[in-house]
């Protein structure tokens, strides 16, 4: 053997001593990259849990999993509807026989077009400017997350232990309405054993850098009005037509929606707070192989419209006006209410959570995000719905609250996106809260 033969043996070990340096580190690299609150986030949003056919099963999978990694957390699943599963995750407080604190968020969320996107909807990439684009980042995939990696943290590195029990609530359906969902679950024997003192629900995204709650949300009703008359030959002028009976009401109630948006447009009440009616559909005419018969007048109209009432408006008031004003059937008019979930609470009482000194949860919730350097905008109503209204149905005080602050609202939204670091602060702030309210022991009846 000579010395250059040596060289060679020795430069290549040294050769085979990097590449295998280099592979451990890209490793572990590629280890730590797999494995952070950001890609698990990622990981979750990449389960495709859009309606019609969510992927239920894999999300509970995903998050059961989840769960099991922390440790020292219970999960049950439950069935409350057929192919409609619902995961409970627990960790028990050390005095259980206090009421409890829920965490809710659904699975499911609204279908995305995929080419209307930048990224595919469920690809859930991020941009060089820490963009997660994803369906269901903000709605409410985050929180989903949220929660786990806040009680991550609270056990593993602040070592906390809670002396409320806590509950995390998976619901399905919930962009379909609840009904099989959060509206079963509030409802069964298997709720009320949970004891439930306080909860959590979505809220929304805040533009600015307060972040907003939410205490009630508004009711939506389907209306559908309907006239009928006697028909005639188009030229004929006459008396109690379909089609004159139904207008006269269009006008009636657009005059109402106007005076509705004024009160909005004067900034004298919120959006949310407000009575609307929207025209979603008219049915009417005589159909011809070309379109309609145009000479002549129909027997029969109809009209759909989307009416959303806030919890401080009077349900009997505004079925008394759509019985009298809308609908009378001194011009032959018919209509059906549908109400899309409950109005009032078991007691009669109207669906709100207080944010003042008669919920004690409310301080508890308020310095939480003061403790964790947060700010708080004045309380609102939501315009549309979420599954907390079936929670304030059972007389327990429920926010709406999704940290997400200088974020645009993109739910629903093509593009909808969340910024990393507005996420993982939103860790912090359940951090704040979960901890504050599973230690609120003043007053041990709440
Ligand atoms: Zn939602």
């Amino acid at each position: 053997m000579n010395t250059a033969t040596l060289s060679a043996g020795t430069l290549a070990l040294l050769l085979l001593f990097f590449s295998l340096f280099f592979q451990t580190f890209q490793q572990t690299d590629k280890l730590q990259e797999e494995d952070n609150p950001i890609t698990r986030f990622q990981n979750y949003l990449r389960i495709n849990t859009a309606h019609p056919t969510p992927d239920y099963l894999s999300a509970i999978s995903y998050l059961k999993s989840q769960a099991q990694s922390i440790g020292n957390l219970q999960t049950q699943i439950f069935e409350f509807a057929p192919l409609k599963p619902l995961l409970l995750i627990t960790w028990k407080g050390s005095n259980p026989t206090l009421p409890s604190i829920l965490l809710n968020s659904h699975l499911d969320s609204v279908p995305a077009e995929p080419s209307k996107w930048i990224h595919s909807p469920f690809s859930a990439v991020r941009s060089s400017d820490g963009k997660i684009y994803a369906r269901g980042s903000q709605d409410d995939k985050c929180i989903g997350m949220q929660y786990l990696e806040a009680i991550r943290n609270l056990q593993l590195k602040q070592d906390f232990q809670p002396l409320r029990t806590i509950h995390i609530s998976y619901v399905p359906d919930e962009e379909i309405g609840g009904f099989d969902g959060a509206a079963k679950f509030a409802a069964s024997k298997e709720f009320r054993d949970l004891n439930v003192g306080f909860m959590l629900d979505e809220g929304q995204a805040s533009v600015n850098d307060e972040f907003r709650v939410f205490y009630a949300d508004r009711s939506p009703w389907h209306l559908i009005i309907k006239a009928v008359g006697m028909p005639g030959h188009g030229s004929k002028l006459f008396d109690n037509s379909a089609m004159e009976n139904l207008m006269k009401s269009v006008e009636v109630m657009s005059r109402f929606r106007e005076n509705q948006f004024d009160l909005v447009k004067a900034g004298l009440k919120a959006n949310s707070e407000v009575i609307s009616v929207n025209p979603v559909y008219m049915k009417a005419g005589t159909p011809s192989p070309t379109g309609f018969v145009m000479n002549m007048q129909p027997s029969e109209a109809e009209a759909g419209f989307d009416v959303r009432l806030p919890p401080t408006a009077d349900p009997d008031l505004l079925r008394r006006k759509i019985a009298d004003e809308w609908a009378p059937a001194t011009r032959n008019m018919m209509y059906q209410i549908s109400e899309r979930g409950p109005i009032r609470d078991n007691m009669g009482g109207p669906l709100m959570t207080a944010t003042n000194g008669s919920n004690p949860w409310w301080a508890v919730f308020e310095n939480a995000i003061t403790t964790a350097g947060g700010k708080l905008a004045k309380p609102e109503i939501l315009a549309s719905t979420t599954d907390a209204r079936y929670m304030r149905q059972m007389g327990i005080p429920t926010l709406g609250f999704s940290p997400m602050t200088n974020t645009p609202i993109l739910l629903h939204d093509h593009n909808e996106f969340l910024k990393d670091s507005v996420y993982l602060r939103g860790i912090e702030i359940y951090e704040s809260i979960i901890g504050s309210l599973s230690s609120f022991n003043e007053v041990s009846t709440f």
